[in-house]
């Protein structure tokens, strides 16, 4: 049966503002990393972003080399934006990236001006897209100067193939030079995309979020449950259709017992918190409202509904989270 969008679907979303721009994104957004290649029935694909567009996520978050093979999650997507999504485009915020190898030869990954541009007029082919509302540097490239892939991105929004720019994984200096440079051009740098969870701390101790908070730039945070750690699926046992299993970007060997018996742990205060520990994990990264966005994979769609039910109970009193301390590490 044809898929309908609900109509009660902006009304349990949480929306904050990205940073000092105008652009309101969901507290929760979905990533097409993961079970968006061809190894994925189509079907599941439609189902998870469906879902979660009838959950209020508006944001949908790719890159170029998404897959397996690369490119196949744009290539995915863009069939959805095309059967399901068609006419929807002006309720979406859809971004994609460029940095980590895409194609042969010197000019397939990194940040020169060269690979910028011709892979984000890829990823535009591939979803059928005139402009992405968003286009990343996926990573900061210590061989190209900074200035030249800043004026990539500057270029792309000039010529109307991004809204807006972003940057992923860039320590807290490299973000201020970022930062200068793309104000001098006079750029929409509005978002960083860092990974954050509970289990992974390092844009706190690197200062990235308070150089965020400083710079009034937003934040769109990766891997918020740990590739699946930071959920109740490992508890028992590592499952046949998991990301350990199959050996993808998380590898079984990481759940060793003391990592399981902490996870057993914190599954309990969320438990007391009357969440499951998905829910907790997500809340944890959206606490005291210092990320806008909480970037999350979903391998079924079940998988959304119980994430996007984190938004319900985001505060922590100080003892959860003295307790969530205890456990909460590798
Ligand atoms: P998560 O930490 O949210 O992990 C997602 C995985 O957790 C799912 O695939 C699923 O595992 C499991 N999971 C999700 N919800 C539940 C639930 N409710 N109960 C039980 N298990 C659950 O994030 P990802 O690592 O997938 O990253 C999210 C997105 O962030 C990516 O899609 C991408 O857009 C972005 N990203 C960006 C990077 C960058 O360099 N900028 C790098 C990595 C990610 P399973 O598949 O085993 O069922």
């Amino acid at each position: 049966m044809k898929w309908i969008p609900k109509d009660n679907r902006y009304e349990s979303m949480v929306y904050n503002r990205c940073g000092n721009s105008g652009l309101m994104l969901p507290a929760i957004s979905m990533g097409l990393w993961h079970n968006f290649g061809d190894d994925t029935p189509h079907a599941r694909k439609v189902d998870i972003c469906t879902t979660a567009f009838d959950l209020g996520i508006t944001h949908f978050d790719l890159a170029n080399n998404y897959g397996p093979p690369p490119g196949s999650a744009e290539l995915a997507f863009g069939r959805i934006l095309r059967e399901e999504f068609a006419g929807l485009r002006d309720e979406l915020i859809i971004s994609s990236k460029a940095g980590y190898n895409m194609w042969p030869g010197p000019y397939g990954e990194w940040g020169s001006r060269k690979y910028i541009t011709a892979s984000c007029d890829q990823s535009l082919k591939r979803m059928g897209l005139e402009y992405v509302d968003i286009f990343y540097s996926h990573r900061y490239d210590p061989n190209t100067p900074l200035e030249e892939t800043m004026l990539a991105l500057d270029q792309l929004v000039r010529s109307g193939k991004a809204l807006y720019v972003g940057i992923s994984s860039y320590n807290s200096q490299r973000t201020r030079e970022a930062y200068d440079i793309l104000k001098s051009l006079g750029t929409p740098f509005i978002i960083h995309q860092p990974s954050y969870s509970m289990l992974n701390r390092w844009v706190e101790e690197d200062g990235l979020l308070d150089t965020l908070e400083d710079l009034k730039v937003g934040s769109i945070v990766f891997s918020p449950l740990a590739q699946g750690m930071l959920t109740d699926k490992y508890l028992k046992s590592v499952p046949e259709d998991s990301r350990a299993k199959q050996g993808k970007s998380l590898q079984e060997g990481f759940l060793t017992e003391s990592n399981i018996a902490h996870i057993k742990a914190l599954n309990a205060i969320a438990a007391e918190r009357n969440q499951t520990l998905a829910q907790m994990a997500i809340a944890w990264v959206l606490k005291k409202g210092r990320v806008t966005s909480a970037l999350i994979g979903a391998s079924k769609a079940q998988q959304v509904i119980d994430c996007v039910g984190a938004i319900k109970n985001i505060e922590f009193t100080d003892s959860e989270l003295k307790k969530i301390d205890e456990y909460a590490k590798e």
